[in-house]
C-alpha cells in the first residue's frame, strides 16, 4: 500500500463526510462482510415522542416522577421525557441513590421508596412482574414505571422514525454481498416492525450492552469482519470490539472515540460509502 494512495482515500473520505482515523482501518473496511446496526438514532432518528401515557396514578404526579428520575438519565427516552415534562410545565423533583442502567432504564429513591423506570425487562427482572399487557402499545418503546409499595405506577410508550434512507441504505450494503444485522435492547415486537420497515437480513431484541458485544464476538469467531454503526454511549463497547466501529454525526462523543470511522451526517448511505471507498482505494494499491 502506497502510502500516496492512502492518503488520497482518507482525503477522498473526508471530503464526502467519512472521516477514517487510520489507514489500517481504511483497509480493514474492505473486508467487512457483516454490518451490525444499533436501533435507537441509528437507523431511527435521535428524537422519540411520547405517544400514550397510562398511569395508575394522578397522571401529573406520574409525569413528575418518571421526569426527574430520568433527568439522570443522556438516554433519548429521558431527554423525550424530560422534554415532554418541560413542555408542559411539569415541576421536577429530587431523587436519592440514582443509578441508571445501560440497556435497561434508571432507579432511584423518593422518601426512601425505591422507584426505576425502564423496559419491560427491567420490570421483570427488578420487580417480578412478567403480565403487563403491552398489545396496546405494539411497536413502540416502552418506558414503565415501578414502585414496590405501590407496584405499576405506569406506562408511558414512545415512538420514533426510522431515517429516510435507512431503507435504500440497507439495500445498498446487501448488495454489495455485505450481511445486515440490527442488535437492540428494545423489545421484540419494536425491534421486529423496525427491521421489518428497513430490510434488515437479520435482528436480536432485549439485549444488554454486554449481549451485542458478545453477539459481535460470536461473529467474529466464525471468521467475520463486522462493522458496527451505533450513536450512544452504550454503544461505545460494541463499537470498540468490532473490526470497524462506525459512528453517527448526530452521536455521542464517546461513541465518536470508541470508532474508527465518524460518519459527519447522519446518513447511513455513507456506511456503504465508506466500504465502497475502502475497496476502491486498495484496488489501485495493489
Ligand atoms: P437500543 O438498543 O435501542 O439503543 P437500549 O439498549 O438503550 O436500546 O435500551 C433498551 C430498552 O431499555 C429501551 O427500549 C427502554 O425500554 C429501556 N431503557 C433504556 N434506557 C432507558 C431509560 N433511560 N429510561 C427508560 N427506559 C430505558
Ligand atoms: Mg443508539
Amino acid at each position: 500500500a502506497t502510502p500516496t494512495a492512502l492518503m488520497v482515500g482518507l482525503g477522498l473520505g473526508a471530503s464526502k463526510g467519512i472521516l477514517i482515523r487510520s489507514g489500517e482501518a481504511l483497509e480493514r473496511a474492505k473486508d467487512i462482510d457483516i454490518v451490525v446496526f444499533d436501533k435507537t438514532g441509528t437507523i431511527t432518528d435521535k428524537e422519540l415522542y411520547i405517544t400514550d401515557i397510562v398511569s395508575n396514578i394522578d397522571r401529573e404526579e406520574f409525569i413528575k416522577i418518571v421526569a426527574s428520575l430520568e433527568s439522570y438519565s443522556e438516554h433519548p427516552i429521558g431527554i423525550a421525557i424530560n422534554k415532554f415534562a418541560k413542555d408542559n410545565n411539569i415541576s421536577k423533583i429530587d431523587f436519592q441513590s440514582v443509578k441508571v442502567v445501560p440497556g435497561l432504564g434508571v432507579e432511584g429513591y423518593l422518601n426512601n421508596k425505591k422507584i426505576i423506570v425502564g423496559s419491560p425487562k427491567f420490570i421483570e427482572k427488578i420487580a417480578g412482574i412478567k403480565d403487563i399487557d403491552k398489545s396496546k402499545f405494539e411497536g413502540k418503546t416502552l418506558a414503565i414505571a415501578y414502585e414496590d409499595e405501590k407496584g405499576l405506577l405506569g406506562i408511558m410508550a414512545l415512538s420514533f422514525k426510522i431515517k429516510e434512507n435507512a431503507r435504500e441504505a440497507i439495500d445498498q450494503i446487501k448488495k454489495m454481498g455485505i450481511k445486515t444485522i440490527m442488535l437492540t435492547g428494545d423489545n421484540e415486537e419494536t425491534a421486529r416492525y423496525v427491521a421489518g420497515q428497513v430490510g434488515i437480513d437479520e435482528y436480536f431484541a432485549n439485549l444488554l450492552p454486554q449481549d451485542k458485544i458478545a453477539h459481535i464476538k460470536r461473529l467474529q469467531e466464525k471468521g467475520h469482519v463486522v462493522a458496527m454503526v451505533g450513536d450512544g454511549i452504550n454503544d461505545a463497547p460494541s463499537l470498540k470490539q468490532s473490526d470497524v466501529g462506525i459512528s453517527i454525526g448526530t452521536g455521542t462523543d464517546i461513541a465518536k472515540e470508541a470508532s474508527n470511522i465518524t460518519l459527519m451526517s447522519d446518513d447511513l448511505i455513507s456506511v456503504a460509502k465508506s466500504i465502497k471507498l475502502s475497496i476502491a482505494t486498495f484496488k489501485k494499491i495493489k
